[in-house]
């Protein structure tokens, strides 16, 4: 359990950084009320319409809003539920802000989905205390649906949050012509490592090659999934077969480098992964089962060709 007594920056502390609060009111006045009570522990970002609000946080989408409900053009509530309609913000908390003490407006603005009713002028304590009880109860729902998506023993992405990707990028691949690599790697003789070591350290020797796969690669929309077992996903958006190549020749080196000794395996004396490199290019193929299909045929390739190896292929090519 949170403790709202925490101060604020030590409840934060794990989300790097100050929290960012945007502040939309038409009068810069109100603005700067605002400004005074949270620039000490906030990030403060400003915007003094509705249509500024939506696209500042389109670009850098804050922790909370605090969100006047008349102003010109677009009001809050219109704001409100623009903000809920979009799979990307639906998840911002909204506390409207406003001088109208009307029970039913206030109604309407929750029932919008805003999380809280502040009436003007505002009490600078009050407001930083519900600030804060509303950004811890964010901050664990952010957790809790990150958790979701995370394989519980290595901390790297689970199978449920692969297959949608793996999708999403492939859809993407296929508007944009760009390549798609998919590479699927699997321990090899991991059964006889447990037999042998017990299965404490096969947990652990799992762990250290989901954290070496996760940081060897660079390029923030590349990712690392368990795919199951001993089995682990990267999916490389926009990487060419060429450059993903030199990605899984590095993997296998990497894990072989990590030097955890593996007696049993006839193929080194440590551990040592198989690896399938599939690549998506442009137009290649109708569906994304063929591209994970491909990559778990030259993985099974690796497996029977002695292990500890690279194969790879790209879509659509005789091979
Ligand atoms: P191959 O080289 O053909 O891949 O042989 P292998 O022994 O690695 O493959 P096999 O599929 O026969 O065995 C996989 C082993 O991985 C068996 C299973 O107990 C182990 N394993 C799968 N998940 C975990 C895990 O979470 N922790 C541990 N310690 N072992 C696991
Ligand atoms: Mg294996
Ligand atoms: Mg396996």
């Amino acid at each position: 359990m949170i403790d709202l007594e925490t101060p604020v920056a030590e409840l934060l502390d794990s989300t790097h950084g100050k929290p960012k609060l945007l502040v939309v009111d038409d009068q810069p006045i109100n603005i700067q009320v605002m400004y005074r009570c949270f620039a000490g522990d906030y990030q403060v970002f400003m915007a003094t319409n509705g249509e500024q609000a939506l696209s500042l946080c389109a670009s850098n989408p804050p922790d909370l809003i605090l969100l006047d409900v008349v102003m010109p053009g677009l009001d809050g509530f219109e704001v409100c539920k623009r903000l809920k309609a979009n799979d990307t913000t639906a998840h911002i908390p909204v506390i409207f802000v406003t001088a109208h003490t009307d029970p039913a407006q206030e109604t309407h603005g929750l029932n919008l989905g805003a999380v809280d009713f502040i009436a003007k002028p505002v009490n600078p304590d009050v407001v930083r205390a519900r600030v804060k009880t509303h950004l811890t109860l964010k901050f664990q729902s952010d957790l809790l649906r990150q958790l979701v998506f995370l394989d519980g023993l290595t901390s790297v992405f689970n199978r449920r949050y692969f297959d949608q990707q793996i999708a999403t990028e492939w859809s993407r691949a296929s508007r944009s012509n760009e390549p798609l690599s998919l590479i699927l790697l699997d321990v090899d003789f991991f059964k006889l490592y447990n037999d042998r070591y017990g299965h404490q350290a096969g947990d652990d020797a799992l762990r250290l090659v989901a954290s070496t796969l996760k940081n060897s690669l660079r390029r923030p929309a590349d990712l690392v999934a368990r795919f199951g077992g001993e089995e682990f996903a990267c999916i490389l958006p926009e990487t060419s077969h060429d450059d993903a190549m030199v990605i899984a020749y590095d993997l296998e080196r990497k894990i072989r480098e990590l030097g955890i000794p593996h007696q049993s395996s006839t193929v080194d004396s440590m551990i040592t992964i198989s690896v399938g490199l599939a690549t998506r290019v442009a137009s290649s193929g109708n569906d994304v089962n063929e591209l994970i299909g491909l990559a778990d045929n030259l993985l099974y390739k690796a497996k029977h060709t002695g292990r500890g190896r690279v194969c790879s292929g790209v879509l659509g090519a005789t091979t």
